[in-house]
C-alpha cells in the first residue's frame, strides 16, 4: 500500500471514528460522540453494523460493574471481599466513571435497537423492490412471447399466401409437360389432367 492510501482522508476519517477513539470522545463531548457514532454507519460496511453499539454496552457495563458488585454485596449481605473495589469505589474519579457507564449503556441499548430496526427495515426494501422488479420482468416477458407468437402466425400466414399467388413449374405425370400453375393445384393443358404442386424439402 502507497503512502498516499494510508493518509487518504477516508482512512484518516475511520482513524478518528475508530472504536476506542469514539469511546473517549463520548466521555469527554458526549454530543460529539453520538455524531460520530451515527458516522460509522456511512463510514462501514454492514459487517461492523452492530459493533459499536455491543462495544458500547459492554464498556458501560464494565463501568458499572463495581457500583453493582457494591450493592450486590450491601443488598444481599454478602461475606464477599473484592480486591480493590473499595478503592475503586472511592476515587473522587469513579462518580465521572459511573456517568459515563450508565450513558454509554443507554446509548448503545438504544443505537443497538435503531440499528436493528433500520437494517431490517432497509433489508425488507429491497426485497420488496427486488420482487417488483422481477415481476415486471415477467410480465415484459410474457407479453414479449405473445407479440413473437402473433408475428410468427402472421409470416406462416404470408408465406401461405405467397406459395399460393406464385407460379410454380409442375412436370405432368400423364403426359410429361411442364405446366406453369399458380397456388398448389392445376390442370394440365395437354391432357387436362389434375396437377400438384409439393413444396421441395
Ligand atoms: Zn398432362
Amino acid at each position: 500500500m502507497r503512502l498516499r492510501n494510508i493518509f487518504s482522508i477516508k482512512n484518516l476519517i475511520k482513524l478518528i471514528c475508530s472504536l476506542p477513539v469514539v469511546l473517549v470522545v463520548l466521555y469527554f463531548v458526549p454530543v460529539l460522540g453520538i455524531i460520530m457514532v451515527i458516522a460509522r454507519y456511512f463510514l462501514y460496511s454492514e459487517r461492523h453494523f452492530y459493533r459499536m453499539p455491543i462495544a458500547m454496552i459492554i464498556v458501560g457495563l464494565v463501568a458499572l460493574l463495581p457500583r453493582g458488585l457494591e450493592l450486590a454485596i450491601t443488598n444481599f449481605n454478602l461475606n464477599l471481599s473484592i480486591p480493590y473495589l473499595d478503592t475503586i469505589l472511592a476515587h473522587n474519579l469513579y462518580p465521572h466513571f459511573m456517568d459515563y457507564g450508565k450513558f454509554i449503556l443507554i446509548a448503545g441499548i438504544i443505537i443497538l435497537i435503531v440499528s436493528y430496526l433500520l437494517k431490517s427495515f432497509i433489508s425488507k426494501l429491497s426485497n420488496n423492490i427486488r420482487t417488483m422488479v422481477s415481476q415486471y420482468t415477467s410480465t415484459k416477458q410474457a407479453e414479449d412471447m405473445e407479440i413473437r407468437k402473433e408475428n410468427d402466425l402472421k409470416m406462416r400466414e404470408k408465406e401461405i399466401t405467397s406459395a399460393q399467388q406464385t407460379p410454380h413449374a409442375v412436370k405432368c405425370p400423364h403426359c410429361g409437360k411442364t405446366n406453369s400453375i399458380i397456388g398448389t393445384v392445376g390442370k394440365c393443358k395437354s391432357c387436362r389432367s389434375a396437377i400438384e404442386w409439393h413444396a421441395k424439402k
